[in-house]
Formats: C-alpha cells, sequence, structure tokens
C-alpha cells in the first residue's frame, strides 16, 4: 500500500514536469551534427547517379556502389554500439512503365530492437535513387543532392545518433530505392514488414528535406511540412458510412502523427516550425509514404517549406542564366539538421512512449456527458483524454485519468458534449513520455485491422 502511493506520486511528478523525456529528447536533438549530413551526402553525390537502372558492379558509380556503401555506413555504426543494428536489404526483381527490363531493387535497412515492446515498430525513410530531366536517363549525372540523398543523410544520422539510445520500442532506417520509377522501394519495405509481422505505428518519410531557398524567391529555414493523410487509404464504404455521421475525417492516425510532431517541435527544438498540410503529399505528387498507407500503416511525408523546381528533376545545365540541376550548392545543411531533430525527437518520443491505445470507443448521444473506452496499454502509467473543437486544427484540451485494474481503462468527460467537439486518448510513460493522440473507431486506429468496439 505504502508503495503504490509512493508510484503514484512518482506520477504525477513525472507527468506535470515530464523531466527524464525532456531530458531524452533534448539530448538526441543536441547530437545531431550539420557535417555529418554534409559528409554522407557528399559522398552519395560522388556517385555520379544513383539512378535505379544505373549500374551495379562498378565500385565508384552508379546505384550499386551508392547502396553497398549505405550499408557499410550502417555496419560501422553498428560496430559503435556494439551491434546494435541488424542490417538487411529486402530486394524483389520488377518490371514496370518506368522498368523496361528486370531489375532487381534493393532497400537497405538497418533495426535497432526495441528493449521491452520489439513488435512496435517506428520506421525513418528516404530514398536512395536520383535521376534527370529523362527518367530513362540513367547514365547522366544525376547528383540527386537535395532529392533524396538529404532524406538518406537523415536517415543516417537518425541511426548514428540514436543507435546510442535504448528505446521500448524497435527503430527501423530504411534506405530505399526505386522511387523515381515508381515507388517501389516503399512498396518492398512495407510488404517486409507485412512479412516480420512488424506492428508499424508510424513511417516518417523524409523526401527533399534540405532547401532553404524557394523558387519563389522566399528564404525559410525555420518551417518544414509535414503532409498527411486525412482518410485512411484503406478505408472500407462500412468504415466510410460510420465516419459520415461519427466524424475521422481529419483524424487518420497520420494525421494524428502530423500534430504530434508540430507539438514536439514547439516543446523541444528552437526556430523550427510544423507547417502541417492536410493531403497525403504535394498535389498530384507523391512519395514512400504513400506504400506504406496502401498498406495500412500510418506515414507522413516530411518534406522542406518552399521547393525549387529548377533543381528537381534537372539535367544539370546553364539556360536563359539559371543554373538547373540538384547540386549540393542546393542544400543547407543547418536546415537540414534541424528537420533531422525533428524526426529523431519524434522518433525517441514514440518509441519510449507506450502504444497509442487500441480499441477506442466513445459514447454519449443525447446525454450531456462524454465517455470513451480503451484496452488498458501495456507500460502505461496514466493516459491523457484530449479533446478540440471541431475546427481546431490541434489538441487544445485535456484531463489526466489514472490507470485502471483489469483490461478495459474509460473517463468520462461530465458536461462535455460528444456533439460539440472531437475527443481522443494519449498513453503516458511512468517517465513523462507520451503517445500520439488516438481518435475513436477505425477512422483513428494506429492498429490495422483492428475489429471495431
Ligand atoms: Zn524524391
Amino acid at each position: 500500500m505504502h508503495l503504490s502511493r509512493f508510484g503514484l506520486v512518482l506520477l504525477a511528478a513525472g507527468a506535470a514536469h515530464a523531466a527524464p523525456a525532456d531530458h531524452e529528447l533534448r539530448d538526441v536533438a543536441a547530437a545531431v551534427e550539420p557535417t555529418q549530413l554534409r559528409a554522407t551526402v557528399e559522398r552519395l553525390v560522388g556517385f555520379g547517379t544513383r539512378h535505379t537502372l544505373s549500374d551495379t558492379r562498378s565500385a565508384t558509380r552508379g546505384i550499386g556502389a551508392a547502396r553497398r556503401w549505405t550499408q557499410a555506413r550502417f555496419a560501422e555504426i553498428s560496430k559503435d554500439c556494439g551491434g546494435c543494428l541488424e542490417v538487411v536489404t529486402p530486394s524483389q526483381t520488377v518490371t514496370g512503365p518506368r522498368v523496361p527490363q528486370p531489375t532487381e531493387v534493393v532497400n537497405v535497412v538497418a533495426i535497432q530492437r526495441g528493449d521491452s515492446d520489439a513488435r512496435r515498430v517506428i520506421l525513418i525513410t528516404g530514398h536512395l535513387d536520383s535521376r534527370v530531366s529523362d527518367i530513362m536517363d540513367f547514365t547522366s549525372d544525376a547528383p540527386g543532392a537535395n532529392d533524396d540523398a538529404s532524406g538518406v543523410a537523415a536517415v543516417i544520422e537518425a541511426a548514428r545518433v540514436l543507435s546510442r539510445h535504448k528505446f521500448r520500442a524497435t527503430l527501423v532506417y530504411g534506405v530505399l530505392s526505386g522511387e523515381e520509377q515508381g515507388l517501389y522501394g516503399g512498396k518492398i519495405l512495407a510488404e517486409y514488414a507485412k512479412s516480420q509481422g512488424w506492428q508499424v505505428q508510424a513511417d516518417l518519410n523524409n523526401d527533399i528535406v534540405g532547401n532553404t531557398r524557394g523558387q519563389d524567391g522566399v528564404r525559410d529555414n525555420t518551417t518544414v511540412r509535414v503532409f498527411s493523410e486525412g482518410t485512411k487509404a484503406t478505408e472500407t464504404p462500412a468504415q466510410a458510412g460510420r465516419r459520415r455521421y461519427n466524424g475521422g475525417e481529419v483524424d487518420s492516425p497520420s494525421r494524428n502523427i502530423a500534430r504530434y510532431m508540430a507539438s514536439l517541435a514547439e516543446r523541444h527544438l528552437t526556430n523550427l516550425r510544423v507547417r502541417m498540410v492536410y493531403r497525403t503529399d504535394r498535389y498530384g505528387r507523391g512519395g514512400d509514404q504513400v506504400a506504406f498507407l496502401d498498406a495500412g500503416y500510418p506515414a507522413v511525408r516530411v518534406t522542406e517549406a518552399h521547393e525549387d523546381y529548377t533543381r528537381q528533376h534537372q539535367d544539370l545545365r546553364v539556360a536563359d542564366g539559371i543554373e538547373y540541376g540538384d547540386t549540393i550548392a542546393g542544400v543547407d545543411f543547418d536546415y537540414l539538421a534541424q528537420v533531422t531533430r525533428l524526426n529523431l525527437v519524434t522518433m525517441a518520443a514514440m518509441a519510449n512512449a507506450p502504444a497509442p491505445p487500441a480499441g477506442v470507443a466513445i459514447e454519449g448521444a443525447v446525454q450531456p456527458h462524454t465517455t470513451l473506452r480503451w484496452r488498458s496499454v501495456p507500460g502505461a502509467a496514466g493516459y491523457r483524454v484530449w479533446w478540440r473543437d471541431t475546427t481546431d486544427a490541434r489538441w487544445t484540451h485535456h484531463r489526466d485519468v489514472a490507470v485502471a485494474a483489469g483490461d478495459l481503462q474509460s473517463a468520462t468527460l461530465r458536461n462535455i458534449a460528444i456533439d460539440d467537439w472531437f475527443f481522443g486518448v494519449s498513453a503516458l510513460s511512468g517517465d513523462g513520455h507520451e503517445s500520439p493522440v488516438v481518435f475513436p473507431g477505425d477512422a483513428g486506429s494506429f492498429w490495422p485491422g483492428e475489429p471495431p468496439r
């Protein structure tokens, strides 16, 4: 009795001040080094082209040399953490509209197994392949410094920094290929995740994350865009029918990850604001996160705030006084470091928080009170019920809830009407980490295939 009371006091203090979690996240952010990011981008640009159809045998040029270097870099990082990373190379031989001959697409993936919740997986991804103006041109120089050596540099820096820490959940660092030829790498990794039985709770896909001078002339090194889908790609007609009355159009798990990232940036980073964009990707465009969404996994796209199209997918040339091409001169490494910090803080927070609650249900029609119920989360030391006005972009109100014995948890918000607000619930760890907020029902669930309650 005495012990449990003591435990409760500790939890209350942890939830109020969240000191251990805050320190950990700030340490992680502080360890990111622009010079490390530059070294990776320089190395990748040095392979001349990393086109998916380019040479695979040369030791110095082409996609083969680039992926072997990536594999060796992960091995080196693993050596520094006593072998904490397992490096795998999931691959498939594909043909398609942009792949006329059967071609092996190889991802290079490092896995850092979680200590206590290893089946739960948080991924960061970027793509290794590059291109020029003609998508089928696999011989011309295609430096791809920003698209997407910048994203790969963030992935490798994530592995370097986070491998020095321990996490409850598993972290996966994915360097993908075949993106420009048809999002093959994302699809291959999503299928690999399924075959391994991973409970994927987020893919943070970093694609074009290093430029701060927009073609519109705007220079902005303090904003990053996070794109998230509104309703799940996998939503069934029956689920859409329920959503029509219950809401959830703006509360997919991916969207709630975007909100989570915005809050983490405010709390733990300086001079970096997340601009949430309520779209799966930029207008009419895509990225490897789409393959994860298609597989039913939460995923977001992280991208710089202002793009410069004279630097994307261009032959290296000068025309009408404009220098075209995706060269290293277009990457701002201090900004890339900021975006990398956002990713690392998000991964560390999710991996050391308890899982996002499952089986979240809500009731309260024709009564003044609202009740939420959810399944107990292993390792949770408390829960936080959130609500917001239906037109607000971010969660605004919250109330902490103590853990109840048994498999089911619940909270009743007295005189708060279900009709007028959107609601959600997150799980808290004893040391102050919080999971993303989960919106009730299938629309908000982080757990694909979860039976509705
Ligand atoms: Zn790209």
